[in-house]
């Protein structure tokens, strides 16, 4: 399968999760500026396939906002390799999400029918079992990619080599061995 075809995929994923997702997301309690899942979780989980998206949506801004946004990606980057928490690159200073439309299935997977304490979202039990089934089925998706960290991700995209490789439908852990060690990544298709 080419990679737009995997884009579309990946979007029917989406839209079916959310679908399926309804009878439990009516009882969330989130609302736009919240920002708890943005700023007070270490981990935003993507794969390559998601990646890609975010990387071809960064590249159609303004050259200025390119450049501002690569310095919050490469911060919030450099305080996960320190075990920082670090707010997400694309939360915009009004508490909303800069890639809203095209955010990643972790953001999508998350909402919590009580106020975020200490203790994070509360989610219904049957929506994190639909969560963890999607998961396995992006990473099916995205056979020949990798999961991990958004703004690791992120780095291996914008490397001209891995890139090439990926979009060929290439696949080569060994290129990327050390990074992923160092990084938590995992190769998708481990599991199958
Ligand atoms: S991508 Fe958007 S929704 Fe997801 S953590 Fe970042 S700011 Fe929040």
């Amino acid at each position: 399968m080419d990679i737009i075809n995997k884009q579309n995929q990946l979007v029917e994923i989406y839209n079916r999760f959310e679908k399926d997702m309804r009878r439990y997301k009516k009882d969330a309690l989130c609302k736009a500026g919240c920002s708890f899942c943005c700023t007070h979780f270490g981990n935003v989980d993507i794969i390559t396939l998601e990646g890609l998206r975010v990387l071809q949506y960064l590249r159609r801004l303004p050259k200025q906002q390119q450049k501002t946004l690569q310095k919050k990606i490469d911060k919030n980057k450099k305080d996960r390799e320190i075990q920082k928490i670090s707010p997400c690159p694309f939360l915009k200073s009004d508490k909303t999400c800069l890639i809203y439309d095209i955010r990643p299935f972790s953001c999508r997977r998350l909402y919590s029918v009580k106020n975020c304490g200490d203790k994070g979202p509360i989610v219904h039990r049957q929506a994190e079992e639909l969560s963890k089934k999607t998961i396995m089925e992006l990473q099916d998706l995205d056979s020949n990619g990798y999961s991990g960290h958004i703004t690791y991700i992120l780095d291996l995209l914008r490397q001209p080599e891995f890139l090439k490789l990926y979009l060929s439908g290439g696949f080569n852990p060994v290129q990327i061995a050390a990074y992923g060690k160092a990084h938590g990544i995992v190769i998708n298709c481990s599991r199958i």
